[in-house]
């Protein structure tokens, strides 16, 4: 009875939970996101607030 509950638990939690391919695609969308929004967004307080940081990396075309 109580193996049997654990295997029941494991089992759903082996469903719930997502591989690794998809848990890598996920956060490179997010960090990928992240960087942009820090350094290409042309949404004006974004891209005020860190117009220092964007000039300081020279690589980054700005104006
Ligand atoms: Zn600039």
């Amino acid at each position: 009875m109580v193996a049997n509950f654990a295997t029941r638990t494991a089992t759903r939690t082996a469903t719930i939970s997502i591989n690794l391919t998809i848990q890598a695609v996920v956060f490179l969308a997010i960090a990928g996101l992240v960087l942009w929004t820090m350094l290409f967004t042309p949404y004006a307080n974004v891209h005020d607030a860190l117009h220092a940081l964007r000039h300081a990396l020279y690589i980054i075309p700005c104006h």
